[in-house]
């Protein structure tokens, strides 16, 4: 299985408009300190967010939308999604030759998901009308739910970053590897801990919004990182031979990325950055 990472921001980093020392900092030392907005790439047919900066990495990284199959989105902040991208599916762009996209999100999502793109081209995600225009087929899921995604083994995980329009977290499976996509995201939650006692994960991609600042409600720090990270290794769901990075980072607390990369590996882990490719 190999995985892209097509964004590692929180909303943006430098963050849009912040003149504070971190953005000024990566402003002048761009490569690996410049972010887009989260979201990841598997092998090159599964997708985890649609957000507004998908179309531009998958092009930076020498990927293909056209091979997109199945898209599964952890929830609706606009870092996230970008009902733009699915508009263009409408025939009247004259878009060819795109497989069927199967798309999957919590009920509450992907009625807000749907809306947004009716929105914009009267087509909705979920009618069969709507459906067929776009060529989608979706499929709400909840926390707990295991699925199957083409020959992907997935399933969704409890999460309480956003509980009003509904977030999940995802394991995705392929040939016995197993990654936990893990944002947006606050302390794991029991069940959370619960539906992923099964497994052993091979790579965790994890929610590290910010660094040493005073933080614990619907994102991660330094200190919830690594909490998090102590309860899933006392349970066996990790170990020594885990792969784990941080992603959506934002500029509270957390510095250019060679400097939190190296703080990082001090814990255990690492850093991720965009175009960052993982071969399970
Ligand atoms: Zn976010
Ligand atoms: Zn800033
Ligand atoms: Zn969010």
């Amino acid at each position: 299985m190999k995985i892209t990472f097509l964004g590692t921001a929180a909303i943006g980093y430098p963050l849009t408009f912040c003149n504070c020392t971190n953005c000024q900092l990566a402003r002048e030392k761009k490569g690996k300190s410049i972010r887009k907005r989260a979201s990841i790439l598997i092998n090159d047919d599964l997708i985890i967010d649609l957000g507004p900066d998908t179309q531009t990495a998958m092009t930076m990284y020498d990927k293909d939308m056209g091979k997109i199959k199945y898209l599964l989105q952890t929830h609706i902040h606009a870092d996230h999604f970008d009902a733009g991208l699915l508009t263009t599916r409408i025939p009247y762009m004259a878009i060819q030759n795109h497989p069927l996209l199967e798309i999957y999100a919590h009920p509450e999502c992907l009625k807000i998901m749907s809306d947004r793109v009716n929105h914009y081209e009267n087509a909705d995600l979920i009618s069969d009308e709507g459906s067929s225009k776009l060529n989608v087929k979706s499929k709400s899921v909840n926390a707990g739910d295991s699925f199957q995604v083409g020959h992907y083994k997935v399933k969704a995980i409890d999460c309480v970053h956003d509980t009003k329009h509904g977030s999940l977290l995802y394991v995705i499976s392929e040939n016995d590897k197993n990654v936990f996509y893990a944002t947006d995201t606050p302390a794991l939650t029991e069940k959370a801990l619960e539906e992923l006692k099964d497994y052993h994960l091979d790579l965790v991609i994890m929610d590290h919004s910010f660094g040493k600042v005073d933080y614990s409600f619907s994102h991660l720090n330094e200190k919830l990182f690594i909490e998090q990270l102590e309860k899933m290794r006392s349970l066996g769901i990790i170990d020594d031979k885990t792969l784990i990075y941080g992603t959506h980072i934002s500029h509270d607390g957390l510095s250019y990325h060679e400097l939190i990369e190296e703080e990082a590996v001090s814990h255990g882990y690492h850093m991720a950055y965009d175009g960052l490719e993982i071969d399970l």
